[in-house]
């Protein structure tokens, strides 16, 4: 019997081993994995370059307090100010750490410059943008915060996709805006182009921050660093984590110059946040997505993967209703209960998650190659095949 809590429906599957793309269970089964630790895994399993500087850093130094210079972390946050938007880091642990520092940051830069009412953050229902107080009652959803109150005041929510509520639910009290460019947990929904660049004028107009929770969809997933990016808009504030740490526990929170003045010392910290060991795979992580073509690359190959299995939907039109996503976070939105379709893909060795408006969630590491995209298209059809009669 497990001691473990029950907050968890977990598969009866247990792994011993990965190596790129492959999941090896402990009954002797090899999988292709196509969930990657929920978009943490970017490189896949065991990569080389990722265990090199784990070890290396592992035989210097793990952990120091942020009361230090921390080296590896100096590096890494001058990296991505390098590569993006952004001027300062905060580095954390999760994701959930990271859209709480957003809405902290948004919050205090108001305090900071005189105007401590305008504190109310602004939210998709139903979004996905953690599991700490904060952040359940930010995503506004009743399956999360059930039984979790008193509720965490200062969240506002409008429904994806209206403008009109969407600009009723802003106030003179309003900070902060806080939206997935593509909601990963919320089914794979994206943001078109047209509206972030709206959002942006709106957030302008009224003196409101843009904070862009990319925290599944950014670190190269969409094809570019940031999903964002295809808007070419600028946000304020963007909390990340899972892909940035290929799979060791990394978020940070990104940030324009303007807003990061109103952190001074004492007003965030963290323990393990940004320690030595997490900074020296997350600038490993980096190197190899800032490489040249390696973005291009997760563009031709998620292309190639995205006009396969609209080929499988165009074949299966009763089965499947859409295929979403951009890059290599991919829907497939089922017109029945997603959780046989993924049962079956498991059945053929092909590990996928579900995720919200009957969608199978489609999550490849980012350097997968294309035999790989083919043995998962492959297994698709089966399944489908087996489902239509
Ligand atoms: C996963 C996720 C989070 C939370 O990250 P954790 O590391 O689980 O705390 C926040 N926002 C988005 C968009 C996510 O997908």
């Amino acid at each position: 019997m497990s001691s473990l809590a029950k907050n968890y429906n977990r598969r009866k599957i247990a792994f011993k081993r990965g190596k790129g793309s492959f999941l090896y269970s402990t009954d002797g089964k090899k999988y292709l994995d196509f969930i990657q630790g929920i978009a943490v895994n970017s490189l896949g399993h065991s990569n080389p370059h990722l265990i090199r500087a784990m070890n290396k850093q592992a035989k210097k130094v793990w952990h120091v307090s942020n009361a230090f210079i921390i080296p590896e972390g100096e590096k890494l946050a001058s990296k991505i100010k390098k590569r993006t938007f952004a001027d300062y880091v905060i580095f954390q642990n999760s994701g959930t750490e990271a859209t709480e520092t957003a809405i902290k940051v948004a919050r205090r830069y108001f305090y900071s410059i005189g105007k401590p009412k305008k504190n109310r953050i602004l939210c998709v229902k139903n979004s996905f943008h953690g599991r700490t107080l904060a952040a359940i009652f930010a995503s506004g959803s009743k399956k999360m915060t059930e039984g979790f109150g008193p509720k965490i005041d200062g969240f506002d929510h409008f429904e994806f996709g209206n403008h009109k509520s969407l600009k009723k639910k802003i106030s003179n009290k309003t900070a902060a805006i806080m939206v997935e460019p593509i909601m990963g947990e919320g089914g794979i929904k994206v943001i078109p182009d047209w509206c972030l660049r709206e959002l942006r004028k709106i957030c302008n107009k009224k003196k409101i921050l843009l904070i862009l929770d990319e925290v599944q969809c950014g670190v190269g997933r969409s094809g570019k660093f940031f999903a964002f990016e295809h808007a070419k808009v600028k946000p304020d504030i963007v909390p990340i984590a899972k892909g940035i740490g290929g799979g060791f526990p990394i978020g940070a929170v990104l940030m324009t110059k303007k807003v990061a003045s109103c952190m001074v010392p004492g007003t965030h910290g963290s323990t393990f946040g940004g320690n030595p060991l997490a900074m020296s795979i997350g600038n490993a992580v980096l190197d190899q997505i800032f490489k040249k073509g390696f973005l291009k690359n997760v563009k031709k190959i998620s292309a190639y993967f995205h006009k396969e299995l609209n080929k499988i939907k165009n074949d299966y039109p009763k089965i499947i209703e859409e295929v979403r996503g951009i890059g290599l976070l991919i829907g497939l939105k089922l017109f029945n209960n997603q959780i046989k379709f993924i049962k079956k893909l498991e059945n053929n060795k092909l590990l996928t998650i579900k995720a919200a408006e009957n969608v199978v969630r489609i999550l490849p590491p980012l350097n997968v190659s294309k035999s790989e995209v083919d043995l998962a298209t492959k297994i698709i059809r089966k399944v489908c095949k087996e489902l239509e009669v």
